[in-house]
């Protein structure tokens, strides 16, 4: 799960992390009273789940009081075309006040899951995008992978501060490293983290990926979560249990088990397509459940076709094809639909399909699967 910058900014503070002093502002209305108790010059920052913001006009520096009211009336409502994560409706300014920057940093702590570890990751080239930094100048990033105490001093040394701010950064990563253990966050990134003109250190920017698994035991952060950011199909699916996420290819996949979502996924791609989706309807659906995964399948404005991939244990496959050929029925599609079932009550659920009235192409295996999605 991912939290706003603004979020993330008031667990900093509990955290003992310096931010700069903000405001929230979520109304029209509120922006002059907003604006009027922070120091100016100001920055203006979109609140939406993205990164790169700055490059997208979201983040903007106000130099007068005027100027700070037009610019927060420009990006609050704003469509923020971010090259992360797409176009972002903008419903939450944060209004914070501008520091001094004398060197921006990288810093963050994230999964190393090769290593099986928590990895810690500093640089002096802030305030850009890593990844970009990754590729043109490794040599300007230094990684600790962190197997037993946490001790990051010796890294933060190679950025060659004095004393004073190599203690404050090492102070920083400590709390950091506090952070993404006692919350079961997986990523905690700062960039920039600043070091200001009077020699403070101070994070600009801030953000937290939360493992979803571990939700359950952080009720204050499960309430963090900002539905308007989340995708609305996915959002829809968790109602009814359904593991889906919503990619960028053609191809509907509807799969029971995630093992067997990711290989129908291969074989699509083997196809010379792109999975528009992963979706496990999970081991018990019910035919209801099949139909709800269905239509969110469905709601795809991209989907050429739909191939759905069942191999059926404890999911039977006439529970399946009553609740697809139901979808169907109920929405009046005309794409493609391939379906290759496996298992208990095969016979009846073709059965069920062929007596529909509707049009499926049953194949028998996933060799013939690859053919027909091929000539799609
Ligand atoms: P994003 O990473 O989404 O583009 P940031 O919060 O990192 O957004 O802001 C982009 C840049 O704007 C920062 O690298 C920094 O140079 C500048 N900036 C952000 N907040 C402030 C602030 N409070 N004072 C001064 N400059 C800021
Ligand atoms: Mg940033």
């Amino acid at each position: 799960m991912k939290i706003h910058e603004y979020q993330a900014k008031e667990l900093f503070k509990q955290y003992g992390i310096d931010v700069p002093k903000s405001i929230l502002c979520e109304k029209r209305e509120d922006i002059e009273k907003s604006i009027s108790k922070v120091s100016i010059p100001c920055v203006i920052k979109a609140q939406v789940h993205s990164g790169a913001r700055g490059k997208a006009g979201g983040v903007k520096l106000a130099d007068s009081y005027e100027n700070a009211l037009n610019i927060a009336n420009s990006i609050l409502g704003m469509e923020l075309k971010s090259t992360q994560a797409g176009i972002k409706k903008v419903n939450k300014i944060l209004i914070e006040e501008a520091v001094k920057i004398d060197k921006e940093l990288y810093i963050s702590l994230t999964f190393d899951r090769a290593n099986e570890c928590i990895a810690f990751i500093i640089s002096s080239q802030g305030g850009m995008d890593i990844e970009e930094v990754a590729k043109s100048s490794p040599e300007k990033i230094y990684t600790m992978l962190i197997k037993d105490k946490f001790e990051p001093l010796s890294l933060i040394s190679k950025l060659g501060f004095d004393e004073k701010i190599t203690i404050k950064i090492c102070n920083i990563a400590n709390s950091l490293y506090k952070l993404i253990k006692e919350k079961d966050a997986s990523l905690v990134e700062i960039n920039p983290l600043v070091v200001t003109k009077t020699a403070d250190v101070v994070a600009l920017d801030a953000k937290i990926n939360f493992d979803d698994n571990a939700l359950f035991r952080h009720e204050e952060i499960a309430a963090l979560k900002d539905e308007k950011e989340e995708n609305p199909y996915e959002l829809e699916a968790q109602k009814y249990g359904l593991n889906y996420i919503k990619l960028d290819g053609t191809i509907g996949c509807m799969v029971n088990g995630a093992g067997l979502a990711m290989a129908t996924m291969d074989i699509i791609k083997l196809a010379g397509k792109d999975a528009a989706n992963f979706l496990d309807v999970g081991g018990g659906a019910s035919s209801e459940k099949i139909e709800h995964a269905f239509k969110i399948l469905i709601s795809d404005k991209n989907l050429e076709a739909v191939f759905i991939n069942i191999f059926g244990g404890i999911l039977r496959c006439d529970f399946l094809a009553e609740g697809v050929k139901n979808a169907i029925q109920n929405l009046k599609i005309n794409i493609p639909i391939i379906v290759r079932m496996e298992g208990t009550n095969k016979e009846e659920g073709a059965k069920i399909l062929a007596n529909s009235g509707l049009k499926f192409t049953v194949v028998k295996n996933l060799n013939e699967a690859i053919e027909v999605i091929r000539k799609i």
